[in-house]
């Protein structure tokens, strides 16, 4: 099932989590013949994030650690909003995640029959009823948080008649929004959702299951809890606006009188600087303010692979940020921590110039190229090293250069001399300049010969070294850098009257132009590389053999003059 986890996962002893200091009491108790059976309920309306991921893990962690199942269930009750698209994309997600639910994958609409039975049983208690108020008159009859509802009229209809009618709600005699069958429970509950809740609803629409067989569909309230109980689902895990919920849950299974789950509520995650509503993610997405669900920026996992995040370092993400019981904020940077600490352990290093200036070693032969031979991950001695083309016209960086610099600067600047990354000790010796616009054009340096990479004299002590790539080897990739997609944290909430949509970052995509080692010529989408002294990049999946395209995953932190001083 899961890869074998990483050292981190491993190694970390924490102390349970409130969701497992509950199994265990159960699992002592003897509850449910000690089992444990968990399950990740998505409605298919939309495209998993990294909230879901959250869930995802949780569940089947769970499960896992107990030595237990974990379902796959797709809530499908409501047929306008959902698509066999988001089931297939929510299939291949959680699979990516690296989790298994083996051939335990179901759908609310599979039980349709069984709930309208339960239905009936309820309706035969006397504990529902069909009721022809409009959704205004209903929402106006049900009170508010401090006024008790009204009854209604409809309420005090025989047992016969709501079963006459609702057998004719399902036989389609009705237009939409004629009819509802509501729970018969309390109008004057201080919870909402326990004055007299609709439980189905007339829709004459047809569901991309189950097809034109039902004009009548359950409600989320009504199929989710009982499709626990169908499954025999332990522990029902779930976000905590469903607190409020677990009421209605827990009088729905009484009444009809079946397997209760226990219902345990955690609180959602947040991240800064995005969004998690899978509205907000659809408009973006509808609206073309990225460029589809899978666009690196969005939250979403399909976005996160394609930027370049690895499943090991979503896990290890949802691990981390461990289960709370009250709503926060998680920064974003704990995530990009995660993806820089996996990438560091499994990605190539490469070089690559970003914002290319050019070098022209003066005392090179002309003709001559040299195969540099470089390391290809100093944390993976198994990952070897490859030759790298060196010649007399480089490329450095450009902010790598200062033609008048502040004392603290240890890169190349006139006079001084600086390491290139596996190759020579070179010195600047003259600039070159566009007379017109002053404009740098070229740096003209002189390389020492006696300080090639490997020799005794490559030692001598030089304070900055550069990543370079040969002008005339450099393959020219597109290079996507992202920035936040918003430009606060809480795009959701960050002031009155503006909605998330006015703090979208206008600059959360740009793209360059990069020139890159000929190493990475046969590069295949999804292929990570540490750029070295830039960040992590990974191939996208528009690249072509003929046109390399890089995302920026996630950029480096200055981790290299530390790698440098204990070399
Ligand atoms: P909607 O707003 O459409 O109800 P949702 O985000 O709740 O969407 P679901 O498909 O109902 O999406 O979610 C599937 C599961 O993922 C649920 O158990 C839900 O509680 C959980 N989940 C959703 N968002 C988050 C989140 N941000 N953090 C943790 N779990 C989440
Ligand atoms: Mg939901």
């Amino acid at each position: 099932m899961m890869e074998e986890s990483t050292s981190k996962e491993a190694n970390t002893v924490r102390s349970l989590n409130f969701i497992e200091e509950i199994i265990e009491e159960d699992l002592r108790m003897g509850k449910n013949e000690c089992r444990v059976h968990t399950r990740f309920p998505p409605e298919p309306n939309g495209y998993l994030h990294i909230g879901h991921a959250k869930s995802i893990c949780l569940n089947f962690g769970l499960a896992k650690k107990y030595n237990g199942k974990t379902n796959l269930r797709f809530d499908d009750t409501n047929p306008v909003k959902e698509d066999i698209e988001y089931v297939d994309s929510i299939k291949e997600d959680v699979k990516w995640l690296g989790f298994d639910w083996e051939d335990r994958e179901f759908y609310a609409s599979d039980y349709f029959e069984q709930l309208y039975e339960f239905a009936v049983i309820l309706i035969r208690k006397g504990k529902a009823y069909v009721c022809d108020m409009s959704a205004e008159e209903m929402s106006e009859s049900r009170g508010t948080p401090t006024r008790p509802g009204r009854e209604n009229p409809y309420r005090n209809r025989t047992i016969e008649e709501n079963l006459d009618l609702f057998t004719r709600m399902r036989a389609g005699e009705f237009p939409d929004g004629a009819k509802v069958l509501r729970a018969k429970v309390d109008m004057a509950s201080p919870n909402m959702h326990m004055r007299d809740p609709v439980i189905y609803r007339i829709l004459h629409t047809s569901h991309h299951r189950t097809g034109d067989k039902w004009c009548i569909y359950p409600m989320y309230d009504f199929a989710h809890g009982q499709s626990d109980s169908i499954e025999k689902i332990t522990h029902s895990i779930c976000t905590l606006e469903f607190e409020v919920h677990r009421p209605l849950y827990d009088w729905l299974i009484q009444e009809i009188g079946i397997y209760a789950p226990r219902q345990i509520e955690f609180a959602r995650l947040n991240l800064s600087y995005t969004v998690m509503s899978k509205r907000k993610l659809l408009e973006l997405v509808q609206e073309k303010q990225v460029r589809g669900w899978d666009d690196p920026r969005m939250p979403t996992i399909c976005g996160l692979r394609r930027r370049g995040y690895t499943p090991e370092s979503i896990r290890n993400f949802a691990d981390l940020i461990g289960v709370a019981k009250r709503d926060n904020v998680i920064d974003i940077s704990l995530l990009e921590f995660c993806i820089r600490e996996d990438l560091n352990k499994r990605a190539m290093r490469i070089m690559g110039i970003i914002n290319p200036l050019k070098i022209v070693l003066d005392n090179y032969p002309d003709e001559l190229v040299e195969e540099m031979a470089a390391v290809n991950n100093p944390e993976d001695p198994s990952a070897g090293s490859r030759k790298v083309p060196f010649s007399k016209e480089l490329y450095i960086e450009h902010e790598d250069f200062m033609e008048n610099p502040p004392g603290k600067f240890f890169r190349l600047a006139p006079g001084r001399e600086v390491r290139l990354r596996s190759a020579y000790i070179i010195k600047c010796e003259s600039v070159t300049k566009d007379p017109v616009s002053g404009r740098i054009l070229e740096v003209h340096c002189s390389y020492d010969p006696a300080t090639k990479s490997g020799m005794p004299e490559s030692n001598r002590k030089v304070k900055g070294t550069l990543h370079w790539v040969s002008v005339k080897h450099a393959i020219t990739a597109e290079i996507r850098m992202y920035d936040r997609l918003f430009m606060v944290e809480s795009p959701d909430n960050a002031e009155e009257g503006k909605t998330y949509k006015d703090f979208l970052n206008p600059d959360s995509l740009e793209i360059k132009t990069g020139f890159i080692e000929p190493s990475v010529r046969n590069a295949i989408p999804g292929q990570k590389y540490q750029f070295e002294r830039l960040g992590y990049y990974s191939v996208d999946y528009d690249s072509t053999p003929d046109k390399l395209v890089f995302n920026c995953v996630v950029p480096l932190k200055d981790s290299w003059s530390k790698k440098e001083k204990t070399k």
